[in-house]
Order: C-alpha cells, then sequence, then structure tokens
C-alpha cells in the first residue's frame, strides 16, 4: 500500500524512515491490539459463562419447585385413590370367596361398596376443581356481587351436614357489602369454610360469619371448634395436608385438598386468606378487594 501511495503521490522528502518505523509499529501495535482482544475476549466469555450459570440456576429454581410440586401431587393424588380401590377390591374378593352368601351380605358389601366410590367420586371433584381453577384462572369471569348472596348459597348447600350436626350459621353484618368476582367459585370457597367449621366442631355449635367493608372487604368465618394447633398454621393451605392424618374415613375423612382450593379461588381474586386459632376455635380471615 506504501508503494501504491508513492505512485499515486510521488515521493516526498524524509517519507522513507519514518513509514519504515510505522510500520514496525503498526505490526507491534497489531499484535499488541491482538493479544489484548483475545484476553479481553477470553475474559467475556468466562464472565458470561460464570453469570450465566447462576443466572441460569436463579431461573430454573422456581421451575425445578413448580416440577417437585407436581410429581408430589401426582403422587398424593395416586395414593389417595389407590386406598378405597384396593378397599373395594379386596371386600368384592372377600365376598365372592365366602361358600354361603346371603342377600345381607351382599347388602353390606355394596353399602360399604358406595361409601368407597363416594370418597373416589369427592377425591375427583376435588381434583377437577383445582385443574379447572388453574386454567381458566385468568380468564374467571368477573361481575359485581352481593356478598349476602354468596353466603346464603353456600350456608344452603352444607345445610345437611349443619342439620346433622345440629350446627347454627349464623349471618351478621354483611349487608350492602358488595365486591367483584366470580359467583360459583366464591360460593365454593365459603362452603368449604362452612363445612370445615362444621367438620371441626362438635354437636349443637354454632359458626358466626360477619364482614366489613374498607379498602377490602373483609369477610370473617368464625367457629368454636377443635382449633388448629400453631405449628400446622402454615401447612393447613398445603394439598393433601391434614393435622389429623389418621382420620382417612367417616364424616371428618376429607383429603386434606379443600382449604387449597379455597386458597387458590381467593388468589384469583386478588385476596388473601388467613387464620387465628386457639383450642377455643378457629377464625378464617379472607380480606378481598372491592374495586
Ligand atoms: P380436609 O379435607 O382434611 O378438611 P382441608 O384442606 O379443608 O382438608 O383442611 C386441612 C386441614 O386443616 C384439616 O385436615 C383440618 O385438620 C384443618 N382445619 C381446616 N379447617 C379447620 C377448622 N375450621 N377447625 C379446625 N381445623 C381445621
Amino acid at each position: 500500500s506504501r508503494d501504491r501511495a508513492i505512485q499515486y503521490f510521488g515521493s516526498f522528502p524524509g517519507s522513507d524512515i519514518p513509514t519504515a518505523v510505522d510500520e514496525q509499529l503498526i505490526n507491534e501495535a497489531r499484535t499488541r491490539l491482538l493479544g489484548d482482544l483475545v484476553i479481553l475476549n477470553t475474559c467475556i466469555l468466562l464472565a458470561a459463562g460464570v453469570a450465566g450459570y447462576f443466572l441460569a440456576g436463579r431461573t430454573l429454581t422456581p421451575i425445578k419447585k413448580m416440577v417437585e410440586d407436581q410429581s408430589r401431587f401426582f403422587g398424593d393424588a395416586s395414593h389417595e385413590l389407590k386406598t378405597p380401590i384396593t378397599s373395594l377390591k379386596s371386600e368384592i374378593e372377600i365376598y365372592f370367596r365366602q361358600r354361603k352368601k346371603t342377600i345381607k351380605d351382599a347388602d353390606s358389601v355394596i353399602k360399604s361398596n358406595l361409601e368407597e366410590v363416594n370418597r373416589m367420586q369427592n377425591l375427583i371433584n376435588n381434583l377437577l376443581t383445582l385443574a379447572t381453577l388453574e386454567k381458566v384462572g385468568e380468564k374467571l369471569e368477573f361481575e359485581r356481587l352481593e356478598l349476602t348472596d354468596i353466603l346464603k348459597d353456600a350456608a344452603k348447600s352444607v345445610q345437611s351436614l349443619a342439620k346433622k350436626k345440629k350446627t347454627r350459621i349464623v349471618i351478621r353484618d354483611v349487608k350492602h357489602a358488595q365486591l367483584n368476582g366470580n359467583y360459583n367459585s366464591l360460593v365454593q370457597l365459603f362452603t368449604i369454610l362452612f363445612e370445615n367449621a362444621i367438620k371441626y366442631s362438635k354437636d349443637n355449635s354454632s359458626v358466626t360469619t360477619s364482614a366489613k367493608m374498607g379498602n377490602f372487604l373483609t369477610v370473617k368465618v368464625e367457629d368454636k371448634g377443635v382449633g388448629i394447633p400453631e405449628e400446622e398454621i402454615e401447612y393447613i393451605f398445603d394439598r393433601f395436608y391434614r393435622v389429623d392424618k389418621s382420620r382417612t374415613s367417616g364424616e371428618t375423612g376429607g383429603f386434606g385438598l379443600g382449604l387449597s382450593i379455597a386458597k387458590e379461588i381467593v388468589t384469583l381474586h386478588g385476596g388473601e386468606i388467613s387464620v387465628k386459632s386457639s383450642d377455643k376455635g378457629s377464625t378464617f380471615i379472607i380480606d378481598l378487594p372491592v374495586f
């Protein structure tokens, strides 16, 4: 390029020496620059690699937790379904092994089988509810609602259990309480809370629900039941969590899904659910936005 420059512009005095020095300098600078660039790029690559590793770990942690939760959920659900199926099967097998079969025996097997089938139906309904809430969650249709209507409907759906346990449901101070929400899921929320309040109380008890309007609509469901031990409170909203694990049959034999459904519904409404409890009873407090 130097020769070409001379061709174009002709030689000029003293141009030879500086140009030779320039070329050497340029070569040296080029080599140095190349070396620096290699070091710089290696550093950037290493830094990016290390940062990527940590950031990927951070991003993956919630995903990893979700996968673990899902697999625990499937394990628990399968286990809960296996128990009634095993019991159904063994009762039927024992019946068929009997030499003399009477109608009375058959009746008692069928009656017991029906109980197990009801239990399974209950579990499947709960699982379907959870799946539906997760799926339609974000598109849940909201409308302007009166709290009284929701509470009355929820009380109606636990009527037979309340009657059986001679428990009264008292609805107080809820007039004029309004909110934006999904009617059916809110009825389901209070049905779960009323049902628990009745289930975990002695006979002849009462359940009181009251509301207050402020920045939030605060609804309380208060019972005089067995209460929840302090150390268990943080877990009761988890799926399949039961305080007394031995309660697997009879009227208190739930699956530990009720409160997790309740929490999901409250969360989908942008609210919060909490509980205060002692050995004199429990109060579930629900804060719902009123906008
Ligand atoms: P379950 O089907 O067992 O009732 P939930 O998810 O509705 O499941 O409740 C989880 C656990 O929390 C219950 O097993 C019970 O031990 C406890 N619990 C819920 N509500 C009450 C209540 N009102 N009083 C006392 N304990 C309760």
